[in-house]
């Protein structure tokens, strides 16, 4: 009786949230039963260099849900990470990425791009992320410089020995690193100088921001960003870039590498190969 009263009354003081707790519970069975049954699936967006030449691409995790529809990885991903159900949904992208890798090898038009997938602090920090890593690499044999794994500076910080132990190991592997959403967390940048990144992703608020308003602060940042990397030997790379003007502000300030809906959106996997074959043998012959 009185759990029905609590009940009741969080959804009358805040049917909001009373909802949006619902459809996690929901979400949670649903993305067990998914894993199984082939709803989830890849998008691939490209990142190209300062010629326009693409360089790579990005996997996108993506769930087509019968009953929900299309449910945005900002939605799905932190409710696996808080069930654990991370776990089994990383080794899939992680599967999935060196399945693409080992295709990619075997034709001119990809075989130099390199892929990068997300991974989850929960992922990351369990016990033996790399050893899943090597195991996923040398199943499918695919050269691992050519997978980057791209973190979040709040998955470093959340155990930074942890972290320098884990970006070691791979690190010889001879896999790559790329700080994620860089600028938006805790900006420790004392720490990006002693791990083993190649790369950091400016945040797309700040490419957005930047142009939009011509905002001062958010120029500085990136300047800022820019010199700091290029003096750690790293690559920039800016993300969310959707206009040929943010494009031009970022050239401006130093940025060589791009990757936003102006070079194309998120494919999937397929329909993303296709192209990539076709523009290398139009160019090839033209
Ligand atoms: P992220 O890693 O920072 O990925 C970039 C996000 O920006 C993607 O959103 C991408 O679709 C979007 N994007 C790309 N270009 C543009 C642009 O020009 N304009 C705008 N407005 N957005 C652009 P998406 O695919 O919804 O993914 C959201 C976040 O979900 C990712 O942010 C990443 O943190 C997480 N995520 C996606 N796939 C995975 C995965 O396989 N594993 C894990 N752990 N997280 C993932
Ligand atoms: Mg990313
Ligand atoms: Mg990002
Ligand atoms: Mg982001």
């Amino acid at each position: 009786q009185a759990k029905a009263d609590g009940r009741n009354s969080i959804r009358f003081y805040n049917p909001e949230l009373q909802r949006r707790m619902e459809r996690q519970f929901r979400m949670e069975a649903e993305i067990r039963q998914a894993i199984d049954s082939d709803q989830f699936f890849l998008h691939l967006q490209k990142q190209v260099g300062g010629n326009g030449k693409l360089i790579g691409a990005e996997a996108l995790l993506r769930w087509n849900n019968p009953s929900l529809g299309m449910v945005s990885p900002m939605e799905f991903i932190p409710v696996a990470e808080e069930t654990g159900l991370i776990l089994p949904l990383g080794n899939w992208v992680l599967e999935n990425a060196c399945r693409i890798l080992k295709d990619w090898e075997q034709e001119a038009a990809t075989a130099d791009l390199s892929l990068s997938i997300n991974v989850s602090a929960r992922q990351f920090h369990q016990k033996d992320f790399v050893r899943q890593v090597q195991r996923a690499i040398d199943e499918h044999k695919v050269s691992p410089d050519r997978l980057k794994l791209e973190l979040t500076e709040s998955l470093v910080l959340e155990d930074i020995e942890d972290s320098m132990d884990k970006m070691e190991q791979l690190h010889a592997l001879g896999l790559h690193f790329s700080m994620d959403d860089f600028g938006t967390g805790y900006s420790s940048m004392a720490y990006l100088s002693r791990l083993p990144f190649d790369e950091v992703k400016i945040d797309k608020s700040f490419v957005q921001n930047a142009a939009r308003d011509r905002n001062q602060r958010d120029w500085v940042i990136i300047e800022a960003i820019i010199g700091l990397a290029s003096n750690l030997n790293m690559r920039v790379v800016a993300e969310g870039v959707e206009t040929q003007t943010q494009q031009s502000y970022l050239c401006h300030l130093g940025c060589r590498c791009f990757q936003g809906y102006f070079y194309g959106r998120p494919k999937p996997v397929e329909e993303f190969n296709v192209a990539i074959k076709s523009q290398f043998h139009g160019t090839e012959s033209s």
